[in-house]
Order: structure tokens, then C-alpha cells, then sequence
């Protein structure tokens, strides 16, 4: 893809309509969340190399990376998330534990429960975009600009900050706790139903794994019990969400979300247990 070009021509126009909130040319200070090392090799030079895009598209624009948060204009935060379609956002809003706008990049989302990364390439897409929106930039109409909206789309989306540090924003992170809970408690039911399948084919009277087989069973009652708690949570979320009632319905589908945590907790201790217990056969 290339944007340069395009992206130029679009600067020019919204410096004509004088919609550039930055363009004075100035020095803007970004603070960077640290990102995860496991993520450095690939994604380590990607928030300069935007740096640079923007700094060699505007006449004048300087980056620097303030080493306090309290001394910068913005922060830039790295995440993952469950859905592809939520690719970065800026927000204006200090409502977040940061109290500074926040421009937001996913490096990876999860998908059908498995991590998948962006490419560099994309990554670099959605940090330009974004970055773009922390220094003022509109959308564009144009499909190869890289301010074209369908890059991110979601201004009106929430920040995985606010969701994770807390209902500074309760309707964001109601959603937020909705679809994490949505999609952890989906498959519960057939691990349930598979661990006890498993539990099945072992019996007691072997010494040494009758212990063993009492704790899983155990786990596995409390799996089915956890589970009963995270639905029962999500169906009174759902149900205070639909009288927007939000600091209600975010501390339920939070609770709904760490009750199918625990039935994950306990689905693994089974799987532990069932591997002893294969050993000592
Ligand atoms: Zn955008």
C-alpha cells in the first residue's frame, strides 16, 4: 500500500480548512506504555516508524517520547483483544487511569481463543491512523489514505484501559465484561461435559490415585457450580444493561466473566489431575 502521496494532499486540505490541531508545527510528546518483550522483535520500531511517516508529512511536526507520563500531550498503549474488529483508537477522554488521552494499537486479537498477531505491516497501518487522530487528522474518503476510516472506525469505541482499570466509564465497560464473559462462557459447557467424560473411565481402588480422583471430582463440582454463578451473573447483566443500568451490569458480567475464570481454573486442575492419575496407572 502506499499512502504517502495521498495522505499529503489530504494534510493540505484540512490545513486550509484549518482543522488541524497541531498545525503550528510544534513538538508533541508522546509516553509509551511499555510493550511486552515477547512482542519487541516485531513490533518494537512500529510507533517510531509512524513518528517518522507523520514527522516527514507535516512540515515542521516533531515527535518526542517524554520519559513521565505527567509531561506528555497523549499515551500510547499496546493491547490485545477478542475481536478483529477493533483495530485502534484515539480518545480524547482523560475519564482513564492514564487522566491523558489515550491512542490505543491492537497487536493481536484472539480469535476462536487463539492469539493472533497483526502483521508489522498492519500494525504500522493502525499506528499511523491513529497517531494521525492524536495530532488532529479527520478521516479521509480517500481508500488509500491512510486516515481512511475503515482502519479503526471506532472513535466511539471504549478504551481497554477504562475496561481493565475500572468502571471510570461503566456503559464501555459493561460491554467490555459482556463480550469477554460472552466468549469465555460459550464453550464451558461442552469442557464441562468432556471432563466429566473423562473423569468417568477411572474408578477406585487404586491407592495411590483415589485421592487424586476424590480432588477432581471435587474440581469438577465446583466447575459445574462456577458455571451456574456465570450465567446466572451474565442473565442479570443483561438484564440491568437493558434498564442501562451500567455500574450494575458491569459488576455483573465482570463477576460473570471471573466466575468462568474459576470454571477454566477448575477444568484445568481436572485435566492436571487426569494426567497423575494416567501416570500411575
Ligand atoms: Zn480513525
Amino acid at each position: 500500500m502506499n499512502h504517502t502521496g495521498l495522505a499529503g494532499l489530504a494534510l493540505l486540505a484540512l490545513f486550509a480548512a484549518g482543522t488541524v490541531s497541531y498545525a503550528q508545527a510544534q513538538t508533541v510528546s508522546v509516553y509509551a506504555q511499555g510493550m511486552p518483550r515477547h512482542w519487541q522483535d516485531e513490533f518494537g520500531s512500529t510507533l517510531l516508524d509512524a513518528m517518522s511517516y507523520w514527522e516527514k508529512t507535516i512540515p515542521g511536526l516533531k515527535f518526542e517520547l517524554a520519559s513521565r507520563m505527567e509531561a506528555s500531550d497523549f499515551v500510547v498503549e499496546w493491547a490485545s483483544q477478542n475481536e478483529k474488529a477493533k483495530l485502534g483508537y484515539y480518545s480524547t477522554s482523560d475519564l482513564n487511569s492514564y487522566g491523558k488521552p489515550v491512542m490505543a494499537v491492537t497487536l493481536g486479537f484472539f480469535d476462536g481463543g487463539k492469539l493472533q498477531m497483526l502483521s508489522p505491516e498492519s500494525a504500522l497501518e493502525v499506528t499511523k491512523h491513529e497517531l494521525g487522530h492524536a495530532i488532529g487528522m479527520q478521516h479521509s474518503a480517500n481508500p488509500d489514505d491512510v486516515m481512511y476510516h475503515t482502519v479503526d472506525d471506532f472513535e466511539s469505541l471504549y478504551s481497554v484501559v477504562q475496561v481493565l482499570d475500572g468502571p471510570k466509564n461503566p456503559h464501555a465497560a459493561s460491554t467490555k465484561y459482556q463480550e469477554l464473559a460472552g466468549s469465555l462462557v460459550v464453550p464451558l459447557e461442552g469442557k464441562i461435559t468432556a471432563a466429566k467424560a473423562s473423569l468417568g473411565v477411572f474408578s477406585y481402588g487404586n491407592n495411590a490415585s483415589d485421592q487424586i480422583l476424590e480432588d477432581s471430582w471435587l474440581a469438577y463440582w465446583w466447575a459445574v457450580k462456577y458455571l451456574d454463578y456465570a450465567e446466572k451473573a451474565q442473565m442479570s447483566g443483561g438484564a440491568s444493561a437493558l434498564q442501562s443500568d451500567y455500574e450494575k451490569s458491569y459488576a455483573e458480567f465482570k463477576a460473570a466473566y471471573e466466575y468462568a475464570n474459576l470454571v477454566e481454573q477448575k477444568l484445568a486442575l481436572v485435566d492436571e489431575n487426569i494426567a497423575k492419575m494416567n501416570a500411575l496407572k
